[in-house]
């Protein structure tokens, strides 16, 4: 892996074909934080931060089961919301932060998840990223693009944007270079994405259907990126378990029939 990529000279261009190639592999990207409703997404969303979705999955039920509305929530003992959210890590803070938002949202909200930006951040406990989140997998409002840790570092690798940047900045420069009717889809895209395949330590370069335009691959791609595409959807489909995805041709792919968009000058300058 490269130490440090160069922004690409069409960052549009080339996020065009990234979306366009994980479009075939996920046309209908879904959040993999379990949840029936928006107030439920909220709070595991909350919960979420700095642990595995397979673990707040593996809460969720436990917790709604027991509260399953913010009226039930706002309600709750500090010490008995802490029992069941334990294995969220930093469970005290969380505890006490869903409580109080479940709070704010029957006090100032009539017990109805709020669906402005600025009404949601201003919940305890919710971030810029969780309003974005909430919003564009509950309601399907696009206020920005969710910036996790892997959308990131996907976003760095295939020089999507300069390197070594903070979330707000990453993701001014990716709505500045696609449509916000993109947004929502494509922030899943590349979350699943870099969860599942452009992994932070052992990048599957050689499956990825980005392979050819990406300048951090560290090997040549196998079979066309269909093909590759395919694979991906399997895996994503699954959650990470690679089992039951079709192995790939060994030889790698026909690298002169997979050019990356055309550079212009001038649009560099986010
Ligand atoms: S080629 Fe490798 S580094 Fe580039 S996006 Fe794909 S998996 Fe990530």
């Amino acid at each position: 892996m490269p130490a440090k990529v160069s922004l690409h000279p069409n960052p549009a261009a080339l996020l065009s074909e990234v979306d366009e190639r994980l479009a075939v592999a996920m046309p209908d990207p879904q959040c993999e934080l379990d949840h029936d409703d928006a107030w439920q997404l909220l709070i595991v969303t909350i919960l979420s931060a700095q642990a595995r979705d397979a673990v707040i999955n593996e809460i969720r039920p436990v917790l709604f089961e027991r509260w399953p509305t913010p009226a039930d929530l706002a309600e709750a003992s500090q010490e008995d919301v802490e029992v069941v959210v334990k294995r969220s890590g930093y469970y005290r803070n969380k505890a006490k932060a869903i409580r109080q938002c479940a709070a704010a949202i029957v006090e100032r909200h009539d017990g109805e998840v709020p669906q402005t930006h600025d009404e949601l951040v201003a919940l305890p406990g919710a971030s810029h990223k969780t309003a974005n989140l909430v919003l564009g997998v509950a309601f399907g409002i696009a206020s920005g693009i969710v910036v996790d840790t892997h959308v990131n570092r996907v976003s760095a690798r295939l020089g999507l944007v300069p390197a070594g940047k903070k979330p707000p900045v990453v993701e001014k420069a990716l709505c500045k270079i696609s449509s916000e009717d993109d947004w929502i889809n494509l922030s899943h895209r590349l979350i699943l994405h870099g969860r599942h395949l452009c992994k932070s330590k052992a990048p599957d370069c050689r499956r990825c259907p980005v392979n050819e335009l990406c300048p951090s691959a560290t090997e040549a791609a196998v079979d066309e990126w269909k093909a590759r595409a395919e694979r991906e959807g399997v895996i994503v489909d699954a959650r990470g378990d690679a089992s039951g995805a079709p192995e790939l041709a060994s030889a790698p792919a026909d690298a002169a029939s997979e050019e990356p968009p055309a550079a212009s000058a001038g649009e560099d300058d986010f």
